[in-house]
């Protein structure tokens, strides 16, 4: 999950109120008749207790020896071996330190792709874990260690069920994310040459407990945009000061008396993402900082900015354009532009309907939580996957408020709670193995 320019992170966990987040989930045994036999579900959940621990001691040793983006060779190394000893066709020739694993269940079906990111981060935080970096200055900050282990979890145990496979299933573990690089860098490459998947899978880790999942259709972040004014003359600091505070109160929509820039609360029941009435939604904000700078004889005014509501972007360029010239500086506009519009995760709708209904189906109404905001600062690059492929991309819960773990990315005490990694696993081998079975 890449991260844009983001303020220091005050977490507040320990406020927030346990109830409501309760991460206990059970199988659901009352059968539905969309649901395949829930014997093959019941077989998915014992082969996820069997491989859980080695999984776990695979993202350790993940996190042991992390890679940024762009030098994911040994991790590159693990997963193609791990993959291989399953019995899967490997590819590594597609881009960077990328795996692509084929598995072909023994019945003729449609295909499916999971996706696993690789890299890790920069930075050198104290890290609580026992297993921690051993590479100084490089974390896996953002849990793509216990992607990897989930990706290469539901691997096995699909290749365990290949009997009773209908199809065919990839597995991507793509590197560069944080770089937002890996991604397009793979489809440019021509993966769609190589393997042509109907639809496409994925998950992030994040604050939410351990045990739960959340996802919504459409936009799971809101839109991050970098806007950038260009001048003809440089302004003096007081005129920058002036003309910066009226762009970004023209920039701001929040509900009145809502901080929406305030991460930490996307798990408050009251105002976090499982609220209907939550405060990560129709919101449009700045950093609040502008960075001024002169290049050739013309001046420049940067900020990034973070919008839910894609019809509201089209109003932001010229809204700005007459501030300036309102406020004027007519004269000197040359330009405003977005210089950074990466897309957006976008859940296809159908599918996260179909997704949600399977998985509430097999492992019960609790371990899927309906999410109701966009999350601000952050965004993934699956974007890139989901325009060329229908997709669902899932945030898998990964904290444990009691113990003290909190799973927010990037954050200096960003820890998780392993036993996401069972969930991950088996709640997703099921809805692979449900999904090949629908038309
Ligand atoms: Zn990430
Ligand atoms: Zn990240």
């Amino acid at each position: 999950m890449k991260k844009l320019a983001l303020t220091v992170l005050c977490l507040i966990f320990s406020a927030l109120s346990a109830q409501g987040l309760n991460s206990k989930t059970e199988v659901d045994v009352q059968s539905s008749h969309n649901i395949q036999k829930q014997s093959i579900h019941q077989s998915v959940q014992l082969e996820t207790d069997r491989i859980f621990n080695k999984l776990v001691n695979i993202r350790r040793n993940f996190h042991e020896n992390p890679e940024l983006a762009g030098g994911e060779k040994q991790t590159q190394e693990k997963i193609k071996q791990y993959l291989l000893d399953l019995g899967l066709e490997v590819r590594t020739d597609v881009y960077g330190y990328g795996v692509v694993g084929i598995l072909k269940g023994d019945k003729k079906g449609k295909k499916i792709a999971w996706r696993s990111d690789m890299d890790a981060l920069l930075n050198d935080n104290s890290d609580p874990e026992a297993f921690k970096s051993k590479i100084k200055g490089v974390q896996h900050g953002c849990g793509h260690d216990l992607h990897m282990a989930i990706g290469l979890g539901i691997a096995e145990v699909l290749a365990k069920n290949k009997k009773s496979l209908k199809g065919t299933v990839y597995f991507i573990f793509q590197p560069e994310e944080e770089t937002f690089k890996g991604a397009i860098g793979m489809l440019n490459n021509g993966l769609l040459s190589k393997i042509n998947p109907d639809e496409i899978y994925g998950l992030h880790v994040t604050a939410i407990p351990a045990g739960q999942i959340m996802v919504k259709p459409n936009e799971m972040f809101a839109y991050q945009k970098k806007i950038r004014v260009q001048l003809k003359n440089e302004l003096s600091e007081e005129e920058t000061k002036g003309l910066t505070k009226k762009i970004s109160n023209f920039l701001f929509r929040i509900h009145p008396g809502t901080k929406p820039w305030e991460i930490q609360s996307i798990v408050d029941p009251k105002i976090g993402l499982t609220n209907p009435d939550t405060i990560f939604k129709d919101y449009l904000f700045t950093d609040g900082k502008f960075t001024a700078y002169s290049k050739n004889n013309e001046f420049f005014l940067e900020t990034y900015l973070y919008e839910t509501n894609s019809s509201d972007l089209d109003k932001i360029i010229p809204g700005v354009q007459k501030i300036i010239k309102d406020s004027g500086y007519q004269n000197q506009l040359l330009s405003v532009s977005f210089v950074q519009g990466n897309p957006t995760v976008i859940n296809d709708e159908k599918l996260t309907k179909s997704a949600t209904e399977i998985l509430q189906n097999i492992y019960g109404k609790n371990t899927i939580a309906i999410d109701y905001g966009q999350v601000p600062f952050f965004n993934d690059d699956f974007s890139y996957f989901q325009q060329k492929i229908p997709g669902v991309y899932f945030f898998l819960g990964g904290s444990n408020f009691e113990k003290g773990m909190i799973a927010m990315n990037h954050s200096s005490d960003f820890q998780v709670d392993e036993e996401s990694i069972r969930t991950g696993i088996r709640s997703f081998a099921s809805l692979i193995i449900e999904r090949l079975n629908r038309n």
